[in-house]
């Protein structure tokens, strides 16, 4: 049986004898202690395991047992540092992936939204050219129609003045001042508000097919056209019936 461990009377002899010219003395000091960062600054790992250290101590200390002890701490400790590094590295590999996929999904909103933007943005130009172009064409238009409202109106009264200051049984004379509605002029206007309508009710089918969002102002515009179509109809068919009338009056007197 060895003999029983005694307390390290700090020969040395473990020192002269150590062949890695090792500190076998401190070693076992700090391996006792637990203090294995200050082992292995002594370079614990060069310890070969001879056993002279603990052969020539007068003490009869199991140094070597001590190293093996603090060296096999230290490689757990170790393990366990490494199996925490890398947990911590996968973490932080998912939290990186999970901002850059976050990142990506809110480029990819704004794009969509950018898109969105841009898109009614377009719409609403072509909606406001559309809107443009047709109040630039109404107010020729109705100016044209009441103006050849106004003529007939002057037409009809004078027509009546004529009658009324013209002997029983006599015609009476035509007015020499009158002019006759221009035919031509409520035909190119009637013309222009059929080309009109047709426009806008393309654009209107266009709109609805695509299902855009200025289907509503397109069905204002259609309809406005509309009447406007009619009223030259209107202007156009009463000029006719004034010159119809004139020259009746013409061809009677
Ligand atoms: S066991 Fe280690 S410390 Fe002891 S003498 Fe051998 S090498 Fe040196």
């Amino acid at each position: 049986d060895p003999a029983p461990e005694q307390p390290c009377i700090r020969c040395g002899a473990c020192a002269e004898a150590c062949p890695m010219e090792l500190l076998p003395q401190q070693l076992f000091w700090y391996s006792k202690a637990g203090e294995y960062d200050k082992a292995e600054h002594l370079n614990l790992f060069d310890c070969i395991e001879c056993g002279i250290c603990s052969y020539v101590c007068p003490s009869s200390i199991p140094l070597v047992q001590y190293y093996r002890a603090a060296k096999g701490e230290i490689r757990v400790q170790q393990a366990e540092q490494l199996k925490a590094d890398r947990a911590r590295e996968r973490f932080e590999a998912r939290q990186a992936r999970l901002e850059r996929e976050q990142q990506e999904k809110e480029q990819r909103r704004k794009d969509r939204a950018k898109a969105a933007a841009e898109a009614q943005a377009r719409k609403q130009a072509e909606a406001e050219e559309a809107e443009k172009s047709d109040g630039a064409a109404q107010p020729a238009n109705d100016r044209a129609a009441k103006a050849a409202q106004v003529q007939e109106a002057l037409a009809r009264k004078k027509a009546k003045s004529g009658q009324s200051e013209t002997a029983p049984g006599k015609t009476p004379a035509a007015p020499e001042s009158e002019s006759p509605p221009d035919i031509d002029a409520l035909e190119k206007q009637l013309n222009q508000a059929v080309a009109k309508l047709n426009t806008m009710q393309s654009m209107l089918d266009d709109a609805k097919a695509e299902n855009a969002d200025n289907v509503e102002k397109l069905e204002r515009a259609v309809t406005k056209n509309h009447d406007r179509v009619l009223r030259a109809e209107e202007a156009l068919a009463e000029a006719q019936r004034t010159v119809n009338a004139t020259e009746a009056q013409t061809t009677d007197s």
